[in-house]
């Protein structure tokens, strides 16, 4: 697939405002932005919570023991961690791990929709409630999202357990991430499973041309 190199220096130009940004609270308690890492071309990004206390530490997502399951689930569908994206809802950690706020995830929402659009990836895969219910942006819980491939935005979207929950709640959350994993190497592959369509995204697919696009963004606000 040939994409342009730009991609690459607008996340740089991205990821240095991300640096220095204080649009919420978060940026007072933080120790490093944890802006996301990766291949900025590549098919598969993957969309945590997040950062950690190790995350936050080093500047870089899922770097702790959540990162290391992640790393061997990938691996287990011919994945290495380079060859995907990986970036987190809130880029800064909040506090003793808490749930992002909903004004946390309101201000740090541009960055993760400019760097879906840059990346442009086949599929998205979310990882727990947080980035499930804000890309299908849906209430549903996770438990019920999973399963399934959703058309969204001309892409298709895997949602699945975090891996953080299959620390905790052992071998059957982390076969259910295995089941979801296998949609995603059949959608690398091309060998499409059937997708269920959403409100937030299946009807309207990114044009090249802003001035065609729809009237809602990527998380069904006006753009
Ligand atoms: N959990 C997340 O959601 N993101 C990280 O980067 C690390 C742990």
């Amino acid at each position: 697939m040939t994409r342009s190199y730009d991609a690459i220096e607008i996340l740089d130009e991205l990821a240095a405002i991300a640096h220095a940004c204080t649009l919420c609270g978060l940026h007072e308690t933080r120790t490093n932005v944890v802006f996301g890492a990766g291949d900025a071309h590549a098919d598969v990004m993957i969309v945590g919570e997040g950062p950690g206390q190790q995350e936050d530490e080093q500047g870089v997502p899922f770097v702790g023991r959540s990162g290391q399951l992640l790393d061997s689930l990938l691996g287990e569908i011919g994945i290495e961690r380079s060859d995907v994206y990986i970036a987190n809802v809130v880029k800064c950690r909040p506090p003793r791990n808490r749930d992002p706020r909903p004004d946390e995830i309101d201000a740090c929402k541009p960055y993760l929709r400019r760097q879906i659009e840059l990346i442009d990836p086949l599929a998205v895969v979310t990882l727990g409630n947080f980035s499930t219910k804000l890309l299908l942006r849906t209430t549903t819980g996770i438990t019920r999202m999973r399963g399934t491939a959703y058309e969204w935005w001309g892409r298709h979207l895997v949602p699945t357990f975090h891996p953080a929950a299959a620390l905790r709640g052992g071998e059957r959350v982390t076969n259910d991430i295995r089941a979801d994993l296998a949609l995603v190497r059949a959608i690398i592959d091309g060998r499409l499973p059937d997708t269920e369509s959403t409100e937030a995204g299946a009807a309207e697919t990114l044009s090249p041309e802003p001035a065609t696009r729809t009237q809602l963004d990527l998380f069904g606000e006006p753009s």
